[in-house]
């Protein structure tokens, strides 16, 4: 994967604010910097996005997140944190190499948000456990 940015990150070809590295995993830097300290967490490996994700992939990388986060809360005394995982252009992935974004929060006014409508008014206990089902179907 040549063009990929995130692997000339992880093999050094291009510089990048690395703040943790082990065999499997390396954090970054995101260069958007959302919030003080949005950070980035991805598989060494070019892995797409979380279809494509092992159990093993998705341990190395989600084991280091407890630290990486508790640190950046640490550092900028942020008040909490939103941890981010976009996957496909519909869901806004921009860059095809698996990562984990850590945006620390500031307030209710900083520079992120999320958004959740809620629909339960279109949904019966009913209706639920057949959506339940269908998905245990293709577990
Ligand atoms: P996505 O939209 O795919 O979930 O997130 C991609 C992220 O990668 C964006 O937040 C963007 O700012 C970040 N990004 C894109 N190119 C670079 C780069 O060259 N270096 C760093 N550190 N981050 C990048
Ligand atoms: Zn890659």
């Amino acid at each position: 994967m040549q063009k990929c940015i995130f692997c000339k990150i992880s093999n050094k070809e291009i510089p990048g604010h690395i703040i943790f590295e082990n065999e499997h995993v390396l954090a970054f830097l995101d260069i958007s910097q959302t919030t003080l300290g949005h950070t980035l967490v991805i598989p060494k490996k070019h892995v797409e996005d979380v279809f494509s994700m092992t159990e093993e992939d998705m341990t190395h990388v989600f084991s280091i997140i407890p630290k990486l986060a508790t640190a950046l809360k640490k550092t900028f005394h942020a008040d909490g944190m939103n941890i981010v995982n976009n996957n496909k252009p519909v869901a806004g992935q921009t860059v095809f190499h698996y990562h984990v974004h850590l945006i620390p929060r500031y307030s209710f006014e900083d520079s992120f948000n999320v958004h959740y409508v809620n629909n339960a008014a279109l949904y019966t206990p009913d209706s639920l456990s057949e959506l339940k089902e269908e998905i245990i179907s293709n577990l």
